[in-house]
C-alpha cells in the first residue's frame, strides 16, 4: 500500500465574523430532468478574495444566510461541500461551485417548513452577493500522491458534490488506475450531474458511473438497490480494485449509508478498509447494533467518510 500523503491545507481563511461577500454567476438545476427535488448546481466568483486559489476539492465553503431565528438571533452559517476542482469550477481559480437541496418538508400540524439557508441559496440569481466563510475540513481530501491509487466513490443524493471535482481532477490528471462512482438516489429523475458522468463513463475506461436507484431498480431478491448492494450487484467490476492494496473509498452522503456500508465490507472480508475493535471481532455484522456502529466500527486509514 503507498503512504497516503494528505496536503496541508488552509482553514478558516473567513469566519463567521469576518465573511468574506461574493457574487453569484451561475445556479442551475442538475437533477436529471424534471424532479420534485430541487438540487441546484450554484458558483460563485471569489476573485480577489484571499479564497482564490486556497479551496481544496474535499473541503467545504460556509454560506452566512441573511435575517435572524425566532429568537431574533442571526441565522447561523451552513457548511456546503464544494463539488467543483481544486484548480476551480472551469479551470479557474476565481469560481467556486456547491451542490444545494432546497430542504422542503411538512410537519405533523401541516405546516410546510423551508430550510432557511438551502433555499436562501436556490433563489438567488446572477449578480446577487452572499457572505462567505472558509474553507473548512481538512481530511476528506485527495492524496497529493493521487495517481498511486484506485478510488472507489461512494454518494447518495448530494454527498455527489465532492465526488464531481474529485472525478474531474482525478481524469484531468491522466490517472490511469481505476474509478468507480457509485450514486445512490431514489427516482431516476433524481440523478444528480447525469449529463456530466454518462458521457464520461464512456469516454474514459478507468471511469466508471454506477447509478443505484432504489426506488425503481429493485434487486433480484425484490429488495432496494443501495450503494453498499454493489458489492454483490457488481461484483465482477468491484471485486479486483477493492482486492487491490492501492485502493481508497471515499464514502459522502446520508448518515446511514456508512454502516450499510461498513456491513457489507466486513461482510465481503474487505477488513483492511475497516478499523473493527475488540467488541465486534467474531460477531457477524449482521448482529451489529446501533451501538457496535456508533463506537466499535470504525474507518480505517483507506476509508474517508463525510456524512450527516
Ligand atoms: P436523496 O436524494 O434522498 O438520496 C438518498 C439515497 O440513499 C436514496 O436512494 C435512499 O433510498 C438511499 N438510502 C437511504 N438509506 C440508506 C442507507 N442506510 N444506506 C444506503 N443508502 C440509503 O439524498 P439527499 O436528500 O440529497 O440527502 C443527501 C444527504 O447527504 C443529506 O443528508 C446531506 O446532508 C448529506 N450530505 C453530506 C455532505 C457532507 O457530509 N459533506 C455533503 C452533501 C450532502 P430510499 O430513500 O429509497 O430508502
Amino acid at each position: 500500500m503507498p503512504e497516503i500523503k494528505l496536503p496541508e491545507v488552509e482553514l478558516n481563511i473567513y469566519s463567521p465574523r469576518d465573511p468574506v461577500e461574493v457574487p453569484v454567476v451561475e445556479n442551475w438545476i442538475c437533477t436529471k430532468e424534471a424532479s420534485p427535488n430541487y438540487v441546484r448546481h450554484l458558483t460563485f466568483d471569489i476573485s480577489g478574495t484571499e479564497l482564490e486559489g486556497r479551496i481544496r476539492v474535499g473541503q467545504s465553503i460556509g454560506i452566512l444566510p441573511p435575517g435572524e431565528d425566532e429568537n431574533g438571533r442571526p441565522h447561523k452559517l451552513r457548511l456546503y461541500s464544494v463539488s467543483s476542482p481544486t484548480e476551480g469550477e472551469r479551470g479557474e481559480a476565481r469560481f467556486v461551485s456547491t451542490t444545494v437541496k432546497r430542504t422542503i418538508e411538512e410537519w405533523d400540524d401541516n405546516s410546510l417548513y423551508l430550510g432557511i439557508c438551502s433555499n436562501y441559496l436556490a433563489d438567488l440569481s446572477p449578480g446577487d452577493t452572499v457572505k462567505m466563510t472558509g474553507p473548512s475540513g481538512r481530511r476528506f481530501l485527495l492524496p497529493e500522491n493521487a495517481t498511486d491509487f484506485n478510488y472507489i466513490f461512494f454518494a447518495t443524493g448530494t454527498g455527489i458534490a465532492p465526488f464531481r471535482g474529485m472525478v474531474m481532477e482525478l481524469l484531468d490528471s491522466g490517472l490511469e488506475n481505476d474509478i468507480v462512482l457509485i450514486f445512490g438516489c431514489p427516482y431516476r429523475t433524481d440523478l444528480l450531474y447525469a449529463d456530466y458522468f454518462e458521457p464520461l463513463d464512456n469516454k474514459y475506461p478507468n471511469f466508471t458511473y454506477l447509478p443505484y436507484v432504489s426506488r425503481e431498480d429493485r434487486r433480484a431478491d425484490g429488495t432496494k438497490r443501495y450503494v453498499q448492494t454493489c458489492l454483490w450487484d457488481d461484483a465482477e467490476l468491484l471485486d479486483p480494485i477493492l482486492e487491490a492494496e492501492n485502493t481508497l473509498l471515499y464514502i459522502c452522503g446520508l448518515k446511514g449509508m456508512e454502516g450499510g456500508i461498513y456491513r457489507a465490507l466486513a461482510k465481503k472480508e474487505l477488513h483492511s478498509y475497516l478499523d473493527l475493535r475488540e467488541e465486534v471481532i467474531g460477531k457477524s455484522p449482521d448482529e451489529w447494533d446501533e451501538n457496535n456502529l456508533k463506537r466499535h466500527v470504525k474507518p480505517g486509514p483507506r476509508t474517508f467518510v463525510e456524512v450527516y
